[in-house]
C-alpha cells in the first residue's frame, strides 16, 4: 500500500468517525510516512451520494462582506480592493485609516491577480466567492460545480452545472479550487487538467486543510477538517508540493488561513456532537475570541489547519523529460 499523492509508504492507519451528519460510521484512513498526508483507504464508489441536497456549500451563503449602500459602501469597496492587492490609489489612502479587512481579501491578495482576469472557480457551490469578487470589480467570473442546483448568467458571473473536463472555454488567468481538492478522487489529475486551462502567466489558487499541523496533533481523528468520508486526501504542505510537481506546477506562495472553526467544531466532534446538529459554536464569546486569536498565532507560525497556495506552471529542468498530458 502506498500514498496516492507521493508514492511513499503508509506508516499508520486511523479510524476516522463521520462528524458532519452524525451517521455513526467510521472510515479507515492511511497516513503516509514520507509526505505525512492522510488518505481514505477506499475511495467510496458513489461520491455523489456523500453530498445530500442540504450540503452546506449549496445553500446560498450569507451575502457578506456586503459594503453598505451609498458613499460609505463605495469607499469600503475601494479599501477592500487595495487590501486584496488590486490597483486602487484611493483604497491605499483609506488603508492608512481602516484596519482589519475581512479574511477573503487575504487569499485574493495571494492570488496576485487583476480585475481584468478571466476567472474559473472549480466547485463554486452557490457562487458566494464569485459574488465577493464581482463586488470588487471582477467582470469575467465563471463557476462550475457538478452539484449546482441553479445555473445562472448575469453577464458578470456565469455558474454552470459542469465537471472540469466538460469546460471547453478558456484559457483562464486565475483558476481557483476553494476546499475542493480534498474532495476529488485524483487530485493530481485535477491539477493537471487545471494547469492545461491556464493562460500564459496564469496561476492556480488552491485552498484546503493542512494535515500534520497543531489541530491534528491536538484532536487527532476528531479534527473537524478530516470530514470523513468526503475528504479523500488531506495533504500536508509537502504532500501538496509533491502533487503539484507531478502536475508540472510549483507552489509559489502559501498563506495559512485557519480560524476558530478548527477548534470549536473539533471540540464538539470529540464530544460526539455532529456539525449538523450543532452548526454554531456553543461557547462563550470570550472563548471564541481566544480561539480566533490562537488560530491567527498558528497561521503566523505556519501551523494553521488550512491554507491558501498559489501554484504556477513549473519551468525549466523540473518539467524536462515529462510527457505533457
Ligand atoms: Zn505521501
Amino acid at each position: 500500500v502506498s500514498c496516492r499523492i507521493c508514492g511513499g509508504k503508509i506508516q499508520a492507519r486511523h479510524e476516522v468517525p463521520e462528524a458532519m451528519f452524525g451517521t455513526g460510521e467510521v472510515f479507515p484512513y492511511e497516513e503516509c510516512g514520507t509526505c505525512g498526508s492522510l488518505q481514505i483507504e477506499t475511495i467510496p464508489d458513489d461520491l455523489d451520494a456523500l453530498y445530500p441536497p442540504g450540503y452546506y456549500t449549496h445553500a446560498r451563503g450569507p451575502a457578506r462582506p456586503g459594503p453598505p449602500p451609498g458613499w460609505r459602501g463605495r469607499l469600503e469597496r475601494r479599501w477592500l480592493r487595495h487590501q486584496a492587492g488590486l490597483f486602487d490609489p484611493l483604497g491605499w489612502l483609506l488603508s492608512l485609516r481602516w484596519r482589519h479587512p475581512p479574511r477573503f481579501v487575504r487569499w485574493l491578495k495571494l492570488a496576485r491577480t487583476s480585475t481584468r482576469a478571466h476567472v474559473l472557480d472549480i466547485g463554486c457551490g452557490a457562487g458566494t466567492i464569485l459574488e465577493w469578487m464581482a463586488r470588487l470589480g471582477f467582470r469575467r467570473l465563471e463557476g462550475i460545480d457538478p452539484h449546482l442546483r441553479h445555473e445562472r448568467d448575469d453577464g458578470t458571473i456565469r455558474l454552470r452545472r459542469l465537471r472540469l473536463e466538460q469546460v471547453l472555454e478558456g484559457p483562464f488567468d486565475l483558476i481557483m479550487l476553494h476546499h475542493v481538492l480534498e474532495h476529488v478522487p485524483d487530485p493530481i489529475a485535477t491539477l493537471r487538467q487545471a494547469r492545461a486551462m491556464l493562460a500564459p502567466g496564469g496561476r492556480l489558487l488552491v485552498r484546503m486543510p493542512v494535515m500534520g499541523t497543531e489541530a491534528w496533533r491536538r484532536y487527532g481523528v476528531h479534527w473537524i477538517q478530516l470530514d470523513a468520508p468526503r475528504h479523500l486526501h488531506v495533504m500536508t504542505t509537502a504532500g501538496l508540493a509533491a502533487a503539484a510537481r507531478q502536475a508540472r506546477l510549483a507552489v509559489d506562495a502559501t498563506a495559512f488561513d485557519g480560524t476558530s472553526f478548527g477548534f470549536w467544531a473539533s471540540e464538539q466532534a470529540r464530544g460526539g456532537e455532529s456539525l449538523t446538529s450543532c452548526p454554531e459554536p456553543q461557547v462563550s464569546d470570550e472563548r471564541l475570541a481566544a480561539w480566533e486569536a490562537e488560530a491567527e498565532r498558528l497561521n503566523a507560525r505556519g501551523e494553521g489547519d488550512s491554507a491558501a497556495y498559489r501554484l504556477v506552471p513549473a519551468s525549466g529542468r523540473e518539467t524536462a523529460g515529462r510527457k505533457p498530458t
